[in-house]
């Protein structure tokens, strides 16, 4: 609570502690702590966030008390170092740092040797007896002060940014080093420093039209005010929206006593992490540079030294020697503070620290970013080391860190050294390379031949399937994360880039132009599907075999023991439900039949079915498709050895399945042996105003009961062969009660049948349910539930009814309800709970109460998004089902939706 004039703004770090990261913001609250852990800390203070929230409500003024308690801390501070804020005998210096609640990385300003000025150089002198670092320290204060204070926190800008303070300053620098034939910062001597100062200072006053503050009070003020005002700079706003960062929260100030790295060759500075961040290795992790400030660490001026044998990089640092060998006693001490760090924060650190004449101090230290392969690593390492308990280890590893282990990826190594032509939306993860090829059918071709293609389209669609299979990975120049290749790539597990707008395709030239370069289709390129990036060339492969990783193997097996909610997998073919079985799905959840239509000769058999004028000819266009269909399901169920199997039956509008090209109508009329004309008509009479809510799902086998005969008779046949077969036939689009009941009719009807005719032969276990996708079936679900031994919510068309979206379209307006915030996500990636959810739930208490032992499960998209499985988790579903490459994700998920309920 701020009361007027009595509000406590500011905090001594012995004063603090990590749980005020609120108040204190990151840093400052990190600093107290390693203060409170008796580690050494260059004392400060913390001016705290709400003190920034009271600077802009005056409108750019410091508010009441604040003056005061700096100068009060600031006197703690003095005791502490027995050293005094511009004492013109032996000043005392300091930094000012930023540092909000949550950290962003370089988005706002630290202005370090805060207190330097012609009163106090010759006392610095004379304490540090080097001429030289004091002249550099001040050139640096010059450089950062006029930048950050002068002129980004005053709003000076300029038209061209060669003009700007910094660049000016720079080239002074630059020039000196000119006549003086230097290579590096480091030859610059006392003298050229000194000479350029003066410089510096002239130019400060000729740029920005004010003279740079020569007292240290006015400095530190400045200061003050410039990283308060960074909190409103573009690049922090940005990155705030990015982030979902409030405005709110304001940054706090941190008022910390200089220490120097770059006092000589007993001085250093570095950063490093309390593991490898890389790989999770239980391995300290670090860089270092002697007689540096800590900027030249990260600046990557000069190459910086390993911090130990086991961070040493061939051909970059192997031959600098380490802290380890240089420092061994201070590297011994920093050893001690790691392990300190990561027994008291229970998690992997990354810390700065810099060594002042043979002296260490600790500046930073933060929970550091990781992979989700260290992420996961660590998490276990940590469990088993007792640091962690199993709970956190789960809360650890967000879900989709577990998809990086389950793609092949680019070698990052390779990835360094490549031209990256251009940048899209990272859809499908994981690395690929191969040949452009600009249609699907000559990626399938090519493909048959050995090749390994990428196939580049501007958008892709249905027809493209079999080129997009074939393909090593997808890149389109249009389309979003929902968009069907994005969609596709996804259910296969494939690497896949979409809304890759720089691209510009030229199917005719077979030409495909990004960032000012012509390449042919046949020309190797290597996707980054986890970052997005398209590279030129081909670049080297790293596979990915999660089973061969133990951290993950553990990881899973504490998720499969918390979690309640089952995990199925949605496949269509033998061997996806193999690859989703490897990653631990128990079912299957939803097995489209579409393709069983489709493949092959059966096209042909379901276009004669189609065009059957009678019952009987259409029965024998089915009598063709009964053995196919039989064989696939055999195929499924052996996959499954025993788990089972969600069969949904015919659903997408006939239309689907004949041609709307001429040349595709000719060729089906020779096939079929009819006139054209015929073709012609009966594709008229297919077409639909509204094909989503057309002549589909079970609306098919009501007016053709021939087809879900025929699908129960394929599916039942087939598990009579296969022992243990556990089968469960889906209904698809059911809206009314009484559509499941005629569908039902049909199927036990064809049982009984088959029963008679296999009689003496023990019948399988069928299930007969139903989706859950129509609002009216939501809603009614009582009714249903009464008929249908399971539901399978079907959240794309419930999404689509229920929202009254149509999927394909909503690209067009979607992103924009996202950005005004009309929906926090777009609803067909995360279930909207509100409106979709409710009638889920409300279909689960409907049908619950109407049939106790009801199985629950979900089969759209939202089955593999990890903040839908949490609500499925609530609602009270049996069981989620997903793609096979988001299997493992789910079984994350699941576990951390069941540990958020406890
Ligand atoms: P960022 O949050 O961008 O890393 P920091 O506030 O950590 O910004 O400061 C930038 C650099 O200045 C870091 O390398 C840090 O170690 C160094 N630095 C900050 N304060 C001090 C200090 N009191 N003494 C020495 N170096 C400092
Ligand atoms: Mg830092
Ligand atoms: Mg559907």
């Amino acid at each position: 609570m701020r009361v007027k004039g009595r509000t406590k703004w500011v905090y001594l770090f012995s004063e603090g502690s990590a749980k005020m990261v609120n108040l204190l913001g990151g840093k400052g609250a990190n600093l107290a702590e390693m203060t409170g852990l008796k580690m050494p800390v260059p004392p400060g203070f913390v001016i705290s966030t709400e003190g920034c929230t009271a600077y802009f409500e005056s409108g750019g003024k410091l508010p009441d008390g604040m003056v005061r308690q700096v100068r009060k801390a600031m006197k703690e501070v003095e005791k502490a170092m027995s050293r005094r804020f511009g004492d013109p005998d032996d000043p005392l210096l300091v930094s000012v740092r930023s540092g909000a609640r949550r950290s962003m990385p370089g988005m706002m300003e630290t202005v370090l040797n805060v207190g330097l000025c012609t009163a106090t150089i010759p006392g610095m002198i004379r304490q540090s007896g080097n001429e030289r670092f004091v002249y550099d320290a001040y050139r640096r204060l010059i450089t950062m002060y006029s930048d950050v204070v002068m002129e980004k926190a005053a709003g000076v800008e300029h038209k061209d940014e060669e003009m700007a303070v910094r660049p000016q300053l720079e080239k002074l620098m630059d020039a000196v080093k000119k006549e003086k034939g230097y290579k590096l910062d480091t030859e610059l001597t006392a003298e050229d420093l000194k000479g350029l100062c003066e410089q510096y200072k002239v130019r400060v006053r000729e740029v920005l039209g004010k003279g740079f503050p020569d007292d240290p009070w006015e400095q530190l003020w400045g200061g003050i005010g410039a990283v308060f005002q960074s909190w409103r700079g573009k690049r922090a706003i940005a990155y705030r929206q990015v982030e979902g960062i409030p405005e709110e929260w304001g940054t706090a100030v941190n008022v910390q006593t200089m220490v120097f790295g770059n006092m000589g060759n007993d001085s250093a500075t570095g950063v490093a992490f309390t593991r490898d961040p890389a790989t999770g290795d239980l391995h300290f992790y670090g860089e270092w540079l002697v007689n540096a400030q800590g900027e030249d660490v990260v600046a990557g001026i000069r190459t910086p030294n390993a911090l130990n044998n086991y961070c040493k990089q061939p051909g970059l640092n192997d031959r600098l020697p380490s802290l380890e060998e240089s420092m061994p006693d201070l590297y011994k001490q920093l050893v001690g503070i790691r392990n300190t760090l990561e027994a008291h924060y229970r998690d992997m650190q990354d810390i700065e620290f810099t060594i002042e004449r043979g002296r260490l101090w600790m500046l930073q230290t933060r929970t550091g970013k990781r992979n989700g392969t260290a992420a996961i690593r660590m998490a276990v390492d940590m469990m088993e080391e007792g640091l962690i308990d199993e709970k956190a280890a789960l809360l650890r590893v967000k879900p989709e860190q577990v998809d990086e282990l389950l793609h092949p990826m680019l070698d990052p190594a390779a990835e360094k050294n490549a031209r990256a032509l251009a940048r899209g939306l990272a859809a499908g993860p994981g690395g690929a390379i191969g040949k452009i090829v600009l249609s699907s059918e000559r990626a399938h071709e090519q493909v048959g031949k050995g090749e390994k293609v990428i196939l580049v389209r501007m958008e892709t669609s249905p027809e493209d399937v079999k080129g997009m299979h074939a393909a090593q990975g997808i890149l389109t120049a249009r389309g979003g994360m929902t968009s069907h290749a994005a969609l596709v790539a996804r259910g296969w597990g494939k690497c896949c880039i979409v809304g890759c707008g720089e691209l510009d395709i030229d199917y005719q030239a077979r030409t495909v132009k990004a960032d000012g370069q012509t390449l042919k289709e046949g020309d190797w390129i290597s996707l980054n599907g986890t970052k997005g990036i398209v590279y030129e060339g081909k670049l080297s492969v790293v596979p990915a075999d999660p089973e061969k990783n133990p951290w993950y193997k553990k990881l899973m097996e504490v998720a499969d023991n918390t979690r309640r909610l089952g995990v199925r997998t949605n496949a269509d073919r033998p061997i996806d439900a193999e690859t989703a079985v490897r990653f631990g799905a128990e079912g299957i959840g939803l097995c489209r039949t579409e393709h069983m239509f489709f493949e092959g000769d059966r096209i042909v058999s379901m276009r004669k079915m189609i065009l059957a004028r009678s019952v009987e000819k259409r029965r024998k266009a089915l009598d063709e498709l009964l053995p196919l269909q039989r064989e696939d399901f055999i195929g499924i169920f052996k996959a499954l050895d025993g788990r089972p199997a969600t069969i949904r039956f015919l659903d997408p509008p006939l239309h689907e399945f004949v041609p709307h090209d001429e040349p595709g109508q000719k060729e089906m009329a020779e096939a079929m042996g009819v006139s054209l004309q015929r073709i012609k008509e009966k594709v008229e009479s297919l077409y639909e105003f509204n094909p989503m809510l057309g002549h589909r799902g079970c609306r098919l086998g009501i007016t053709y009961p021939e087809i879900t005969a025929m699908q129960a008779r394929a599916v039942i046949e087939a598990a009579y062969e296969v022992k243990g077969a556990q089968a469960e036939i889906m209904i698809p689009l059911v809206g009314h009660v009484k559509e499941l009941i005629h569908q039902k009719k049909i199927i036990l009807e064809v049982f009984d049948q088959i029963k008679k005719e296999k009689k003496g032969q023990k019948a399988p276990e069928i299930k007969i349910g139903t989706m859950i996708e129509v609002p009216r079936g939501a809603v009614t679900a009582d009714e249903i539930a009464a008929e249908a031994e399971f539901f399978s919510f079907g959240t794309n068309d419930l999404t689509q009814m229920g929202c009254g979206f149509s999927r394909d379209d909503a690209g067009k307006f979607l992103k924009e309800y996202v950005k005004l915030g009309i929906f926090e996500k777009d609803p067909f990636e995360t279930l909207d709970r509100e409106g979709v959810g409710e009638l889920v739930r409300i279909a689960v208490e409907k049908g619950r109460k109407a049939r106790p032992n009801l199985k629950l499960g979900i089969c759209g998209e939202h089955g593999g998004d990890p903040r839908s499985i949490e609500f499925f988790h609530q609602v009270g579903l049996d069981y989620v089902s997903c793609s096979p490459f988001r299997v493992p994700i789910a079984r994350l998920a699941a576990a951390q939706a069941a540990l958020a309920g406890k």
